[in-house]
Order: structure tokens, then C-alpha cells, then sequence
């Protein structure tokens, strides 16, 4: 019994059994994310939209009144309400960013706002802190990890690389490719960038590309692959893992042996 089961691998897997997962990050809503979004709503990709809101409807951000249109399909999630160096300011205008960030979103989207990126990218153990205890889940950083693995610290969740690396495109073929189990490839940057170097062909490559492998390859918003994560992290295996109860209210997926298998929520699944 033992034997027969030590032998029998079990991974984890994304929804509908895919071994992969792409999710993409792009802050400050710039009137450029107009084009992007069309491009990731032409290919299916799913995307997250970081925004300082007290950024809405000057210069070159977008209308606070098209945020809830623009983004419908993707996540809207805060980027501190006036894009400051957080790690530069007092505890209680780190809570006054955040929290001003998420209200207002709120209001404009209706739904809970839960993500979060690090303006410039800076945050110290006090702003993740604070970001816990305003119910942030996640929050991104702006260091390219270079790796395909879930983050260890979700409030310091380091992406895989930015659109801009030299490399992106070869790094995304190169993630297509590999055979590594339940990996993700996070990727972030700027619309406007594109704009700025008139390179709108490497997002449209990329997108390209990947809706090529819908098959196995899940599109997630960040907040989607946080949730997914987390019920995955909930299941109650028996030791033996022959039996496994799913608490959650999402149903998630395992590869056992050659097979893969869905984990109905709130159900007790036998494993072989
Ligand atoms: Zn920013």
C-alpha cells in the first residue's frame, strides 16, 4: 500500500488540468492600456491593472468613469492612491495610500479590490505589513525573479520578468517549451512604454503566442491565480493522499500518475 503510493506522483494542476499558467501585471492606467487591453481582449489573455487613482482623469491616465468598462474582464487592484516611495513616508500616509487606493476603486469598479504593486516598486516589511492588515492578498514588486514558481511571500511577489527585458520574447517561447510542472510566467511593465518605443509588435507577438497554447496554458488576472492558489493550499490530503477533501468554493485540479483530476468544491475525493 505504502509502496504502491509513494510511487504514484501527485501535482498540483490549474483549472481544466493545464500544467501552466501566464498572468500580467500593467500599472498606472495610462490612456495607452486603451490598446492594450484591446490587444488582450483580441488574443484572451487576462491581465491585472495596477492604478494610483489619484491619478484618474489627469494628464496622461484614464477617466475614472471608463475604469469599470475599460478593465471589465480583468483586475483592477490599487498602486497607493498618489504613487509615492513608500518606503520614504510615515506609517499612517502608508494606510492613507492604500486605503484611499482601495476606496475609491471600489467605488468605480463594485467589487473588493484585494491586489496590489508597489509604486516604484519599493516596499519595506512595515508597508507589507500595513497592506495585510487593509486586506491587500498580494502585492507586486518590481524585481524580475526570472523563474516560473509561485512566490513564497505573496506580498512580495516577484514577477518573472518586465515586457521590456531584452529577452521576453525568448523567455516566453522558453516557458511555452518546458516541461516544468505548474509554473507561471508574470510579466509586467507600462502601456505607455509601448507607445513611447512604438514596440507594440512585441505585446502583439507575445499574445499571439500564447493564445496558441489555450489548451495548456491558463489566462489568470493576478487575483485569480492568488485565489486558486490558496484553495489548492487548503485541501485536506490523508497522509497516504488517497483521499482529499476540497473546503474551498473553487474547484482545483491534481495530477495524479499520467491523469489529471477535478476536486469538486466542498467535496471528498478519492485519489486513486
Ligand atoms: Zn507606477
Amino acid at each position: 500500500m505504502l509502496n504502491a503510493l509513494t510511487n504514484v506522483p501527485v501535482h498540483y494542476l490549474f483549472p481544466g488540468g493545464r500544467s501552466k499558467a501566464v498572468t500580467l501585471s500593467y500599472d498606472d492606467g495610462a490612456v495607452d492600456d486603451r490598446q492594450l487591453v484591446a490587444i488582450f481582449n483580441r488574443y484572451g489573455l487576462k491581465s491585472t491593472f495596477h492604478i494610483n487613482s489619484g491619478g484618474l482623469d489627469k494628464g496622461n491616465r484614464i477617466a475614472a468613469d471608463e475604469v469599470k468598462g475599460l478593465y471589465a474582464g480583468h483586475e483592477v487592484a490599487c498602486h497607493f492612491y498618489n504613487h509615492p516611495f513608500i518606503d520614504r513616508v510615515p506609517p499612517a500616509k502608508i494606510i492613507h495610500e492604500i486605503l484611499a487606493d482601495r476606496l475609491k476603486l471600489e467605488s468605480i469598479v463594485n467589487y473588493p479590490v484585494r491586489g496590489l504593486s508597489y509604486s516604484m516598486g519599493m516596499h519595506n516589511q512595515t508597508a507589507r505589513e500595513i497592506a495585510a492588515m487593509l486586506g491587500i492578498a498580494y502585492s507586486r514588486t518590481t524585481f524580475s525573479g526570472r523563474q516560473w514558481t509561485l512566490p513564497e511571500n505573496w506580498l512580495a511577489w516577484n514577477p518573472t520578468c518586465r515586457h521590456a527585458d531584452d529577452d521576453f520574447l525568448p523567455m516566453a517561447e522558453k516557458f511555452i517549451a518546458g516541461k516544468h510542472p505548474f509554473s507561471l510566467f508574470y510579466a509586467w511593465g507600462h502601456s505607455f512604454e509601448f507607445e513611447r518605443l512604438n514596440n507594440w509588435k512585441i505585446i502583439e507577438s507575445f499574445s499571439e503566442m500564447m493564445q496558441a497554447t489555450t489548451a495548456s496554458i491558463w489566462f489568470a488576472t493576478n487575483i485569480e491565480i492568488f485565489d486558486y492558489v490558496e484553495a489548492l493550499q487548503r485541501l485536506r490530503f490523508s497522509a497516504d493522499c488517497s483521499m482529499v477533501f476540497n473546503p474551498s468554493v473553487l474547484s482545483v485540479w491534481l495530477e495524479v500518475g499520467d491523469n489529471s483530476l477535478e476536486l469538486p468544491a466542498g467535496k471528498l475525493t478519492c485519489t486513486n
